[in-house]
């Protein structure tokens, strides 16, 4: 029997995976059944979900569950100082949208599949405290009666998310190496309600973003027709999360700062008050896994800043691979799990140290490239690039988000080659037509092979 600790995304698609391999899954989650409670308000309402995070979804046969819960996003509408508005699409094909979802709907459709198979024990209000790998024993603490489970772990699957308690044991018995880094910046979930009726007061298709350098606002939609915006701060210095106290630096700030978002946002004073401040941060480990005892899946392995979208996606693709890696070693007897988790360390971590490193380099794009206009023309040249030499050139934040069959790393590497073409391409250009697109042929011919 496999055990996992945590059923967040991870560890909800993990047991559907590796049930359907035909192991019995126990669950073990500290919070309660997402089927039975609300969602919790001002912690990261809404996801984007991209192509790895549908394609593995599809896989475990529960994207069809999420139906009205997901709104496609066709591109960036940003939000320049003066109010105007410049729309930048993600992709250039009908399909190449990302969806807003509800991190809780998301939660309630795999634990309902994960439910629903035979084989797979739940149980929430269980948290995991303690690991002896000596004896290969896990304490788990049933808090409805506060009493201390002995769960063996044979092995046992630590999906508990960025704040690992599994992870952290691991490091402080020097079983591992583990470090946690935190951002500069921190953030915080403000609503903007539905106007009349239900409708939309920002179009609905498009990640709303506020760029303002050192500090930005993004919004995502929800399907009752509000969005969450949330808002990204130092933690911090000048105009920070500490140095913003009262109610009227806040109102003065975020009407300074963002005054059409303000306008829609009614309740942001009380909820900047009231939500709490999130961390931002990396985490990383190596290994992931101690023998044929445990493994780290997931956030609890490599958790990234979230300014690619990608880290839920890239812990579904996590999976995907691990399930792929148990399948592989099925017949290695007493080895297959110390072999399985030793293959999954190795292929993927070059992978996770791609998208985390992307990721933390589109937080300087979000913040202030997005408003440039140079920025701009590189994207534009990115997408007729692609529209004429579609097997050679992807810009790399498609490679990212629409082809799940272009590893992280493989998408950085040729990510890294693009921008030198694009940046030598449009070096004294100000539009399209200043292009020189022979040379841009001669250069994609010879420094990119076809994907
Ligand atoms: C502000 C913000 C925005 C984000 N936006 C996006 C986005 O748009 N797209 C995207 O792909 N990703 C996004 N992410 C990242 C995404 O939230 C994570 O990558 C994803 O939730 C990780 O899933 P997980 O299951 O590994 O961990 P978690 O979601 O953290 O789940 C861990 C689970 O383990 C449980 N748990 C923890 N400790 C214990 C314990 N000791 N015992 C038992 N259970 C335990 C927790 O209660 C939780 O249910 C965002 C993150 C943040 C912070």
């Amino acid at each position: 029997m496999i055990s996992i600790v945590g059923a967040g995304p991870t560890g909800a698609l993990l047991a559907i995976l590796l049930q359907r391999r035909g192991h019995d899954i126990e669950l073990f989650e500290t919070r309660p059944d997402p089927r039975a409670v609300r969602a919790e308000s001002g912690r990261s309402i809404n996801l984007a979900l991209a192509d790895r995070g549908i394609h593995a979804l599809q896989t475990a046969g529960v994207f069809d569950r999420l139906g009205t819960a997901l709104l496609p996003m066709r591109g960036r509408l940003i939000h320049l100082e003066n109010k105007d508005t410049v729309f930048q699409p993600y992709g250039q094909r009908p399909h190449e949208v990302i969806y807003s979802v509800s991190r809780h709907r998301l939660n309630q459709a795999l634990i309902g599949v994960a439910a629903g198979l035979p084989g797979i024990g739940l149980n929430f209000q269980h948290r995991f405290e303690a690991a002896d790998f000596g004896t290969a024993t896990a304490q788990i603490r049933d808090l409805r009666r506060d009493r201390i489970l002995y769960v063996p772990m044979q092995p046992m699957l630590a999906t508990d998310g960025a704040g690992s308690t599994m992870r952290r044991q691991m490091s402080a018995l020097g079983l591992i190496q583990a470090g946690e880094t935190d951002l500069a910046h921190g953030y915080k979930e403000l609503s903007i309600p539905a106007g009349p009726g239900g409708s939309f007061r920002l179009a609905s298709e498009a990640l709303h973003i506020w760029p303002r350098g050192n500090h930005m606002l993004i919004a995502l939609p929800n399907d009752d027709g509000s969005f969450t915006a949330t808002l990204f701060l130092p933690k911090t210095g000048p105009i920070s999360f500490q140095s913003l106290n009262d109610p009227d630096a806040v109102d003065q700030f975020l009407t300074q700062s963002f005054p059409d978002a303000r306008e829609l946002m009614p309740q942001a004073i009380t909820e900047f008050g009231t939500h709490t401040t999130g961390f931002l941060g990396e985490v990383s480990a190596s290994p992931w896994h101690i023998g044929a005892t445990a493994a780290l899946i997931g956030d609890a392995a490599h958790a990234m800043v979230p300014f690619h979208g990608q880290g839920m996606n890239c812990c579904f693709e996590d999976c995907i691979e691990f399930d792929a890696c148990v399948a592989r070693h099925s017949s290695a007897g007493a080895n297959s799990w110390a072999a399985a988790f030793a293959q999954f360390g190795a292929e993927r971590k070059p992978n996770t140290d791609a998208i985390t490193a992307m990721a933390l380099e589109n937080y300087l794009e979000m913040r202030e490239s997005v408003a440039d206009p140079q920025f701009q023309l590189r994207q534009a040249l990115s997408l007729e690039l692609e529209r004429r030499f579609p097997r050679r050139f992807i810009p790399r934040y498609s490679m990212v988000m629409f082809h799940h069959e272009i590893p992280y790393l493989a998408a950085r590497q040729r990510g890294a080659i693009q921008t030198e073409i694009l940046l030598a391409l449009t070096q004294g250009a100000a539009a399209l037509s200043d292009i020189d697109f022979g040379r841009a042929e001669r250069e994609i011919n010879t420094k990119l092979p076809p994907v």
